[in-house]
């Protein structure tokens, strides 16, 4: 009635699996394969699978996705800053250019009264 899964188990013996409502993983001790539990966040019934998800020891699915997504971060600031420091020297540029175009402006007005 209770046959053994060995592939089922990790080292602890426990079967990490996916709510099937709000995929939160979760851990349960492997007598409970093939089991429906309430899950622990959404409380929603969800049947515990006979094969765990990963069937290493590896580190769980929240983890990888949590520096899947620090990386991203990390990576979208790399080039928000590199805008930013574009746009910077563009705007100190454009500074530049209008100052250049009021002295050149003071000096036509200059040789206009001149002239006049
Ligand atoms: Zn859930």
């Amino acid at each position: 009635m209770n046959p053994v899964r060995p592939q089922a188990r990790n080292e602890a013996g426990d079967l990490l699996f996916k709510c099937q409502h709000c995929a939160s993983p979760l851990v349960v001790n492997a007598a409970a394969a093939g089991m429906t539990l309430n899950c622990q966040r959404c409380g929603k019934p969800t049947l515990v699978p006979i094969t765990s998800a990963s069937a290493s020891p590896a580190p769980p699915q929240e983890l990888t996705d949590l520096q899947r997504k620090l990386k991203e971060n990390e990576s979208q600031r790399t080039e928000i800053t590199s805008y930013i420091n574009q746009l910077s020297i563009q705007l100190h540029r454009w500074k530049l250019r209008l100052q250049t175009l009021n002295e050149r402006k003071t000096e036509l007005e200059e040789e206009l009264r001149k002239t006049t």
